[in-house]
């Protein structure tokens, strides 16, 4: 289906103490990679206005927090209810301001209601723990909400990232702060909107719009107790040191760059559209694509299935666009340094035409570089767009160690039908996710979501099970009713 992008521009704002509210500090432009075209306007928060915001999120979270789970999961399952009524309306809405197609922007909101699927069972599986440890001595944990908490997201999931932690942190008990990509910042809106109707009390959700002096107020605010990032790993950096120098916990998710393994036994029929479609989903922009394809020995089969898939998407419907003119022209110029220094390119995604009507977009097909050398920006550099760099490898062993010696560590994936050689990578590879024939290892609810190295700064992820721990605290309670008789140690 084609992306319905908004033919006047959509006014975007702050949402404070339940309100929109106009920011004080200047507007930017929302421009849809489509084509080019100013869809949105969104106006930025004053200092002043981030303060009274987070005044109110806290005020409004001392009720919230001594809500009992099962009343707050209430609002869950509303939520839930209006997301999926409008999901189309939003997958159109989130595709036409970050440039994926609408299956992928169905498909992220989706993961995110897997997600609220999974805070809404907060109330029946994560009940504590109590035990008698000692003769009519009780010790129990309880966990408790934080307070204020803030996230910020990258551009290229617009309802998935915030998604991740917004069903979690509402069903724990905090007041949730949220600073969209001013990139992407028309989504919130129907996020926002959505928890309103669904009967969230005013103040536990706030959207505060803008780049870095946006986030730097909600850093800086004395009520924000944690601070969750998803983006570069420049920017995560940043986020985290500011985080922690102000003694504040942090969660910061960082970049990737992607590694396949693939070896002469994968089944091409498996690995052709599974590596491909890593490469060339969302136009190579998430933090899961492969980007650098070992390929180990003989794959040839495999790769001419690789090829086959991609030169068969069309871009505008089987292939979004990229986000900024600016990345277009950064992606085609590193394809250019890397033909220079000796790839072949055996895929040109710079030849494909942009589709009718929408020339004025950010487009690029999908591109394969052969005989990449180690090392190089292509094989080393995270470029977000939709270009496969393979590097020939001998063996497992160089193929492992050209993997470790990457600076980030999201993902890695075998395709082989191995048990042993799918084993070593599972073992040897530097990556919070591992896939085995599965193109992009995205771990599914329960199962938390996070990498490892440059690819995330904190401890803990940044979803499911691993994640609650970040966004609570948990009370240890020692209770004794009696008198004893006995002589404890202890008591
Ligand atoms: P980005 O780092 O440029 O921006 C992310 C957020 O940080 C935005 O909200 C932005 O406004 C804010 N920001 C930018 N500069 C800042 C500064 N100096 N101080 C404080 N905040 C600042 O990332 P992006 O371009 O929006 O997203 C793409 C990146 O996100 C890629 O590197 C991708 O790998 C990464 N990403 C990582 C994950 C993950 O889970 N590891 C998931 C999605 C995306």
């Amino acid at each position: 289906m084609s992306v319905k992008i908004p033919e006047t521009v959509i006014n975007c704002s702050n949402f404070i103490n339940g309100r929109w509210v106009k920011g004080d500090a200047g507007t930017l432009d929302v421009i849809s990679p489509y084509n080019g075209k100013k869809i949105g306007e969104v106006s930025l928060p004053s200092q002043a206005q981030i303060k009274s915001a987070i005044e109110a999120a806290d005020a409004a979270q001392r009720a919230w927090g001594a809500t009992p789970m099962k009343e707050r999961a209430q609002v869950l399952f509303n939520f839930r209810n209006i997301l999926m009524r409008e999901i189309d309306e939003i997958s159109h809405l989130k595709a036409s301001e970050s440039g994926k197609n609408f299956a992928e922007g169905r498909a992220g909101l989706m993961k995110g209601i897997e997600v609220l699927e999974y805070a809404l069972s907060l109330q029946n599986i994560d009940t504590g723990g109590k035990l008698e440890v000692s003769r009519g001595v009780n010790c129990e944990y309880r966990r408790q909400a934080l307070g204020v908490v803030a996230n910020i997201t990258p551009f290229n999931f617009p309802a998935m990232v915030p998604m991740w932690t917004i069903p979690i942190n509402i069903a724990l008990g905090n007041a949730y702060v949220w600073k969209p990509s001013e990139k992407t910042p028309l989504t919130s809106m129907k996020i926002a909107n959505a928890l309103k109707e669904a009967g969230l009390p005013d103040g536990l959700m706030t959207v505060l719009q803008g780049g870095s002096d946006t986030v730097n107020g909600i850093i800086d605010h004395p009520a924000v107790k944690a601070i969750g990032f998803v983006g570069s790993t420049k920017v995560a950096k940043i986020v985290y040191g500011r985080a922690t120098a102000l003694g504040k916990r942090a969660l910061c998710m960082g970049g990737a760059k992607n590694h396949i393994v693939l070896l002469p036994d994968a089944t091409p029929e498996m690995a052709g559209p599974g590596i491909s479609d890593s490469f060339t989903g969302c136009a190579g922009q998430r933090c899961m694509a492969a980007s650098v394809l070992l390929a180990v020995g003989d794959t040839e089969k495999s790769i001419s299935k690789i090829i086959e898939r991609a030169s068969s998407l069309k871009l505008g419907t089987d292939m979004g666009a990229l986000i900024t003119k600016a990345q277009r022209d950064f992606l085609v110029e590193s394809i250019s340094r890397a033909e220079a220094l000796g790839a072949k390119i055996i895929l040109d995604g710079r030849k494909v035409p942009a589709p009718k009507g929408m020339e004025n977009g950010n487009w690029l097909g999908p591109t394969i570089l052969d005989h990449v050398q180690p090392g190089t920006e292509a094989a080393t550099v995270e470029l977000f767009g939709p270009i496969l760099s393979i590097v020939r490898c001998k063996d497992m062993t160089e193929a492992l160690k050209i993997q470790n010696s990457s600076d980030y560590g999201n993902a890695c994936s075998v395709f082989t039908n191995s048990g042993a050689m799918a084993e070593r990578v599972i073992r040897e590879a530097k990556a919070g996710m591992i896939g085995v024939n599965v193109g992009v290892p995205v771990p599914r609810e329960p199962f938390s979501f996070g990498g490892i190295a440059a690819s995330k700064f904190g401890s803990g992820d940044i979803t499911g099970e691993h994640s609650l721990d970040f966004w609570s605290d948990i009370r240890k309670i020692t209770t004794k009713w009696e008198k004893q008789n006995d002589n404890n140690w202890m008591s």
